[in-house]
């Protein structure tokens, strides 16, 4: 049978937009159905925008900083209405830059909401198109809790267009995102509470770096509260918002701001026409070439809730369109040692495993542990402190995990990466020579085990 299409994506996000691109590299007639932005969450409500905000909130820093190095500076005005439009100025220019490499990339783009007809059909806007491969990869959305008031609170979407800043914030959660925020609104001017319901936020992340991280955001002055959750909102007389706890305290804030969680992005997507079939947990299945339970139809990306990262999103969309159009090329997703970073602030890196995670697979591990104050801030009064962490091996030297809270974590985690990826051992670590001075130095110089 002839088809439209050879391969039809859904959502021209991180991984739709790889995935388009490059089949249509490999000679596969290709097109794209997007309903509401080019680049999808992360060039529009994700990474790229969170980062531009959360370099605003840094200037603090630098101003902050600047007395001890000899500057006098006039007391500092900030306007988040040129933050926003400036930010805004960007997108638009990326949205172009992404519109621009499909349709230069030889992909037929569609604007419309995609909804499936078949396991070879997709109809946007009343139009059907017929494919032998459909790729959803339409990422997810913001989930917050059924609780009286909900509809008061906003999301990562929303905040990203807020008029004004709050002069109150009161952040739920206790992941990357609510982390990440957390720090902007802070950062920023807003007197701003993380609340999470459990004992200490970023479950999953190794405990050193947890706990240091809360120590530092509470040297900010950052309100945080844990072991609380959020029972109802509502709006009072004076427009502020007022919190219930389930505890029964009461806070009054100007923004409830949710961050627990995304949910995969299936509203309309038709999904029963086909025989696509989701997990336990709602994402869609699939299996280890991201073929769904209908053979025609693949999935990728956040909409397959394995790890929710933009880079992922892009290596599983090369995957893709290596295995279908140039087989030869194809390589699988390595899952190992992905680096990550939280743009808090301090921020957080990360690669590899936890202390926690090497000591349940069974690992002996030895801790290589190191706190310090970073030079920057020596001509400061900023006793802000600096983690960095190393998880080894204990019997063959492998470098397991490496971790950081502090200036450019997310920088310096990077190339640590590429050495857990190529297999380094503790003595590689050792016998490499560090950069001088730098902090990320300290990586190669950690030479006693804490325990
Ligand atoms: P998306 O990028 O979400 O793209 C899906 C696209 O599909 C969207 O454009 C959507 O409009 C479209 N779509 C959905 N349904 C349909 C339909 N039926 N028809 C047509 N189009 C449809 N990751 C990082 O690596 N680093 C970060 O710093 C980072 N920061 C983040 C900050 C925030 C606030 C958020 C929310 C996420 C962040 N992420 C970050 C995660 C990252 O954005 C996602 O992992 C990534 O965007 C997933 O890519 P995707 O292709 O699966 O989906
Ligand atoms: P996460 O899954 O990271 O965190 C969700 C948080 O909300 C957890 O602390 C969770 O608590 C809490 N939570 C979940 N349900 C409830 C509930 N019903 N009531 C109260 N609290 C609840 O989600 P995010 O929304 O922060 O981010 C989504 C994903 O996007 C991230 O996991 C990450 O993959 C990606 N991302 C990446 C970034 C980066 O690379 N820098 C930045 C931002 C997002 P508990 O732990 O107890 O379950």
């Amino acid at each position: 049978m002839a088809y439209d299409f050879d391969l039809f994506v859904i959502g021209a996000g991180s991984g739709g937009v790889r995935a388009a691109r490059f089949a249509a590299g490999f000679g596969a007639k290709v097109a794209v159905a997007e309903s509401r932005y080019l680049g999808g969450t992360c060039v529009n409500v994700g990474c790229v925008p969170k980062k531009l905000l959360v370099y605003g909130a840094h200037v603090a820093d630098e101003l902050e900083q600047a007395a001890g190095f000899g500057w006098t500076l006039e007391e500092g005005h900030f306007d988040w209405g040129t933050l926003i439009a400036n930010k805004n100025r960007e997108i638009e220019r990326l949205n172009g830059i992404y519109r621009n490499l499909l349709v230069n990339s030889g992909v037929t783009l569609l604007q419309g909401h995609a909804r499936l007809t078949g396991a070879n059909e997709v109809e946007v806007d009343g139009q059907r198109y017929t494919a032998e491969h459909i790729l959803i990869a339409t990422g997810g959305w913001p989930q917050v809790p059924d609780i009286p008031g909900k509809e008061l609170a906003i999301t990562s979407n929303e905040a990203f267009y807020l008029k004004d800043l709050p002069r109150r914030v009161l952040v739920v959660g206790g992941g990357y995102i609510a982390v990440e925020f957390a720090g902007i609104f802070q950062g920023l001017g807003a007197a701003t509470t993380l609340l999470y319901r459990g004992d200490l936020f970023l479950r999953g992340f190794d405990g050193s770096v947890r706990t240091h991280l809360k120590e530092e955001l509470e040297k900010r002055g950052l309100d945080l509260q844990f072991n609380a959750d959020v029972q109802r909102i509502d709006k009072l007389e004076d427009g502020s918002l007022k919190a219930t706890l389930k505890d029964g305290r009461e806070l009054v804030t100007d923004c409830v701001f949710y961050a627990t969680g995304r949910r995969p992005m299936l509203d309309n997507l038709g999904l029963e026409n086909t025989g696509v079939e989701l997990d336990a947990r709602g994402y869609i299945r699939v299996d280890q070439q991201y073929q769904t339970t209908a053979p025609s139809i693949l999935a990728i990306g956040d909409v397959i809730g394995r790890v929710q990262l933009t880079p992922v999103a892009l290596a599983e969309g090369m995957a893709v369109a290596r295995r279908l159009f140039k087989p030869e090329q194809y390589r699988p997703v390595d899952y190992q040692n992905i680096p990550t970073a939280v743009f808090s602030q301090p921020p957080i890196g990360t690669v590899g495993l936890t202390e926690e995670q090497a000591l349940e697979a069974g690992h002996k591990v030895q801790v290589f542990e190191s706190r310090f104050r970073a030079m920057k801030l020596t001509l400061t009064d900023i006793q802000e402190k600096t983690l960095m962490k190393l998880v080894v091996d204990a019997e063959t030297d492998k470098v397991l995990g490496c971790h950081m809270v502090g200036p450019d974590a997310g920088e310096i985690i990077q190339g640590l990466g590429v050495a857990l990826k190529a297999g380094a051992t503790k003595q590689q670590f050792d016998e490499t020579i560090g950069v001088h001075p730098t902090a990320a130095e300290e990586f190669v110089t950690m030479r006693t085990a804490t325990r």
